[in-house]
């Protein structure tokens, strides 16, 4: 029996091998999860990857505070901060709704602050699902208005989106304010990170990327993304799903090349998400059988520490490298310290050897808070590499330039040398250093481990 939402042109996972290499070398992939049809053709892989080139630019002391508007001196510039990750005496500590004078009282190594351009708006939500936003944001939204600095800076803001979308700014009080409660009740937020480019660069092509934060600074990058997601599901009643990610570099979609995640809470779980939870259903155990046991028995992990574990994608349109946690928890809010920590090491590792000169997405995945049937929380990493042009477009399927074998074996060099070097989590295991046992996932509860 098949899905009715399943199209017929996307097989069942089960029904054909993800990897299949013909005589000449051409590795055909399906994507067990998505059914996607990649090939990658033989001779093509050891190339370097084509990342656009820039041209280096000496840095001035400005470039490091005020280069653009995610930088530290333009905090005025994003809408009013919903919350801020501190450093307090080694320990990280979340501060919320602040006002524009206590902005400068701590050093913000993360701010959480509303998109200036909401994919999916205040509006949206308010006239689709009678949506309000709830008395802890309508308080904070009247103590920021009655600040004279914050109504100035949130009224600023409204100005600037008006400019921006051609209309006129110029307009009555009435009507700046009937635009402010997208800027306090909305559900689309941007992380940012506390620098544009790494603590001593000289040019302009050394931007702190995800790689280049210490582990103890990633770690608070990926916990308070996650207090910003189970924030955003609270808040909002109507949503059964955040979706996490990151652009890095413009050829990935990102508007500054200074480092920061996006979450956007919507109405559906997207219909990628719904045909692979139809296959979920069918078979629970998937995430074991076609992601990690299966990359296990062809050779495609790449690292794991005690609580995730990385493997070259199979059947990707970029080249992708997926990391998992191995957590019994599917939410990653309810997960423990340390399982978020290792998690966020195999992520910053998965960046660094990425390298921070490669245009990539990072994409979260984690069980709609709606959904009865346990998934892992898993993170892709996808290198925005230019690929053959091709028959793309009338076939569906892609022509990838690096199999999941070549992905691999870059991955696992650039990893082996990072770790000498100290510049990512000393106890990661790499290649052969890992023996996972089979069903290393624990989300499965019918293993009744
Ligand atoms: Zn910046």
């Amino acid at each position: 029996m098949t899905h009715p939402t399943l199209p017929m042109s996307t097989p069942l996972a089960t029904s054909r091998d993800p990897l299949n290499q013909m005589a000449d070398g051409t590795i055909k992939q399906l994507n067990p999860f998505s059914g996607t049809q990649v090939w990658t053709v033989p001779g093509r892989g050891n190339r370097p990857l084509s990342v656009p080139k820039q041209e280096p630019r000496p840095l001035e002391p400005g470039d490091f505070t005020a280069n653009c508007n995610f930088c530290v001196d333009k905090q005025l510039n994003t809408p009013p901060e919903k919350s801020r990750m501190v450093n307090r005496d080694g320990h990280w500590e979340i501060q919320r709704n602040l006002l524009p004078h206590q902005l400068s009282h701590t050093e913000a190594a993360f701010r959480r602050v509303p998109n200036l351009f909401e994919i999916v708006s205040y509006d949206y939500w308010a006239q689709n699902y009678g949506f309000t936003m709830d008395e802890s944001r309508q308080n904070q939204m009247e103590r920021y208005l009655a600040d004279d600095e914050g109504r100035r800076h949130v009224f600023n803001i409204v100005r600037t989106r008006l400019k921006a979308s051609g209309r006129d700014d110029n307009v009555s009080e009435d009507e700046l304010l009937a635009h402010v409660p997208a800027y306090f009740g909305g559900g689309h937020d941007v992380i940012i990170g506390r620098r544009h480019y790494t603590d001593g660069a000289e040019n302009s092509t050394q931007l702190a990327s995800s790689g280049s934060l210490s582990l103890d600074e990633h770690y608070a990058f990926i916990a308070f993304t996650i207090d910003s997601m189970r924030d955003l599901y609270e808040h909002n009643r109507y949503a059964p799903y955040v979706s996490v990610f990151q652009n890095w570099l413009a050829p990935a979609g990102a508007s500054f090349e200074h480092l920061h995640k996006q979450l956007v809470a919507i109405d559906e779980r997207g219909v990628q998400a719904d045909i692979e939870i139809a296959k979920l259903r069918q078979n629970p155990n998937m995430y074991n059988e076609w992601g990690i046991n299966y990359s296990s028995y062809h050779n495609l992990i790449i690292a794991e520490n005690d609580h995730a574990i990385m493997c070259a994608g199979i059947g990707h349109r970029y080249p992708t490298i997926s990391v998992y946690s191995k957590s019994p928890t599917p939410e990653p809010w309810l997960q423990t310290e340390e399982e978020v920590r290792a998690m966020s090491d195999l992520l910053h590792a998965g960046h660094a050897g990425t390298g921070a000169q490669v245009p990539c997405n990072e994409e979260w995945h984690h069980k709609p808070v709606d959904l009865d049937v346990p998934m892992p929380w898993r993170i892709n990493i996808k290198w925005r590499v230019s690929t053959l042009a091709g028959f793309e477009g009338g076939t569906k399927v892609y022509v990838n330039t690096l199999s999941p074998y070549d992905i691999r074996d870059r991955m696992v060099s650039s990893l082996y040398r990072l770790r000498e070097e100290g510049s990512i989590a000393g106890n990661i295991r790499i290649a052969t250093e890992c023996a996972p046992p089979r069903n290393t996932l624990l989300y499965n509860p019918a293993l009744n481990r």
